[in-house]
């Protein structure tokens, strides 16, 4: 039999390094800065909702902390300490010896890459609920907000959107891809790659930032709105895979790319004398970064098609009381 206490020490407990205290206590420590603020942010995934109940382990923990690193790239923030808090069904610890072993790797692994520490978190038996927070660190006052956006901003977008919708359309049998396209397709879905460093960057650049989480139209309306701002967008330059634009026609698809969300890229708008800094960043740290359209006064947000009409949206991104 495995105990509460034999999952943390055995899959979690690692000696701090960069906090005061880590896990063992009844809180961890961290040392807080005169210069700094510290960005905190929580984000769960729930089993049935954001996964499937057979979902591979190492990808899951990978996506647990990705989920949440975007967060922390969407304030400017560098991202620190995690903490997570893990209900995990008997079956999985007791029967299954791999789960805990290969979702603690994934997260780790990830977790390592960017120098992120895991300090504290729960455990609890019952149905599988994977909530990481997060804390990171940004210059006092220099961190990315939604309320930013001003007049004439242009608006950007990191890498490409839609994939991990079409892919979980795919496995809703929703559409059909090809087995290749699905290989295209999938690995948005399941091992999305927040931006790390990205936001760190945008500071100095960018007026307001989001990650794309519940889909485009409704993440950047939420910048429109904190910013009392309407903007226009066309919809063929937002960038999106070779498979995504074979379907474009097929309106399940043009709302994968629009509404369909768990992209983890950025928005953000930046005033036009940046925009020779931005190519040049995205030059540099290998992130495609793509003007797509452009904030106006008044309010409210216009997605134009290929020759400049409005496109009517039935819905504008995931929410998880409206179905
Ligand atoms: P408490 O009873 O005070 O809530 P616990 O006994 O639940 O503390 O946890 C013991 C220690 O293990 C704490 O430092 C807690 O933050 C840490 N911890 C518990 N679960 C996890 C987990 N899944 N990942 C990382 N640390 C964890
Ligand atoms: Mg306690």
């Amino acid at each position: 039999m495995c105990s509460e206490f034999d999952i943390i020490r055995h899959y979690f407990k690692r000696s701090a390094t960069q906090a005061v205290l880590g896990i063992g206590d009844d809180a961890a420590l961290i040392k807080a800065t005169d210069n700094t603020e510290l960005a905190i942010s929580t984000d769960t995934l729930v089993c049935g909702k954001h996964f499937f109940a057979d979902a591979d382990p190492y990808k899951l923990g990978c996506k647990s902390l990705a989920v949440n690193l975007s967060d922390m790239v969407a304030m400017g923030a560098k991202p620190r300490w995690v903490l997570l808090a893990l209900t995990v069904p008997d079956n999985l610890v007791q029967h299954d010896k791999t789960w805990l072993s290969e979702f603690s790797a994934g997260f780790f692994a990830l977790a390592d890459s960017h120098q992120v520490e895991l300090i504290g978190g729960d455990t609890t038996s019952g149905p599988l609920n994977i909530g990481v927070q997060i804390i990171g660190e940004v210059e006092v006052g220099k961190a990315l907000r939604r309320s930013g956006a001003k007049l004439d901003d242009d608006i950007w977008i990191s890498g490409r959107l839609g994939d991990a919708a079409l892919a979980l359309n795919h496995e809703l049998r929703q559409i059909t891809l090809e087995p290749n396209e699905l290989v295209e397709c999938l690995p948005a879905l399941l091992t999305p790659t927040a931006r790390v460093g990205l936001g760190q960057r945008l500071i100095s650049l960018a007026h307001s930032a989001i990650d794309i989480s519940d889909g485009l139209v409704a993440d950047l309306e939420h910048i429109l709105a904190a910013s009392e701002k309407a903007a226009y967008i066309n919809m063929t330059d937002i960038p999106c895979s070779p498979v995504l634009k074979k379907y474009l026609q097929q309106p399940l698809v043009m709302n994968c790319l629009l509404t369909g969300g768990d992209d983890y890229e950025l928005c953000f708008t930046a005033p036009k004398i940046n925009c020779r800094k931005i190519e040049n960043l995205s030059a540099e740290l290998a992130i495609p970064l793509t003007r797509i359209g452009e904030i106006l006064s008044g309010e409210g947000l216009i997605v134009k098609d290929a020759k400049g009409s409005a496109i009517t949206l039935e819905t504008k991104g995931y929410d998880h009381f409206i179905a």
